[in-house]
């Protein structure tokens, strides 16, 4: 079974992808951490995120820890943000997802683009959503147990950016595949999310 998550930034997609390959037992692919990479790559190696060609040759990420904590920051997500609009980017990150989501058994992955790009034969989709406000409050959260001196409004703004650049690209912008399920998530509680998931995973799939 190929499990599809995708959803705008703090969404909860990633928590709830996780909690989905604990269930049904399969790998699982933070799809956003490849971009990461090539982000973090671009940083050490000093090439240029204005420039397709540089971003295209930092998606070479064999030198990256893909463990390594500084991949969270915020520095480092605003640049992948950027570099993810490049179709020559996507295009070099497109076959790892691709035999991820095909190997034997099956896989959960999550992103802005598995159900309608990488995987759009997945068995389940889900497009999991919550407003901008529920998102900033939660991101803010987060920064903040890390020891992070943010503010809502700043984290706000960058939501909405990143969703306006997710969204508006050229290139497999974030959007709803036309199968899948919508979960938003603004008014439920993570148990909540997950146990709606893992519900809609569980339902009989298309084919039958
Ligand atoms: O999900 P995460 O915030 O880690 O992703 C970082 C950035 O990578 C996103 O803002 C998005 O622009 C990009 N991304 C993408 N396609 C994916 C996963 C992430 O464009 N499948």
């Amino acid at each position: 079974m190929i499990i599809a998550v995708d959803g705008p930034a703090a969404s909860g997609k990633g928590t709830i992808a996780k909690a989905l390959a604990r269930h049904f037992r399969l790998p699982h692919m933070d799809t956003g951490v490849l971009y990461r990479a090539t982000a973090l790559n671009l940083l050490q190696t000093g090439g240029d995120p204005d420039s397709e060609f540089s971003a295209a040759r930092a998606t070479d990420i064999a030198q990256i820890d893909l463990d390594d904590p500084e991949l969270k920051s915020e520095t480092v997500g605003g640049i992948a943000s950027r570099i993810s609009v490049y179709p020559l980017v996507r295009q070099a990150l497109l076959e790892r997802q691709r035999r991820f989501a095909d190997q034997v058994g099956g896989a959960v992955l999550d992103g802005r683009d598995i159900g309608t790009v990488i995987a759009p034969h997945a068995d389940v989709k889900l497009f999991v959503t919550a407003s901008p406000e529920a998102r900033a409050e939660r991101r803010f959260m987060e920064l903040k147990r890390l020891g992070l001196n943010v503010h809502l409004p700043d984290v706000l703004a960058d939501i909405r950016a990143r969703d306006q650049r997710d969204t508006g690209r050229g290139a497999a912008p974030l959007c709803q595949a036309e199968d899948a399920v919508l979960l938003d998530t603004s008014e439920m509680s993570v148990e909540q999310a997950i146990a709606t998931a893992i519900e809609v995973a569980g339902r009989p799939t298309r084919q039958s």
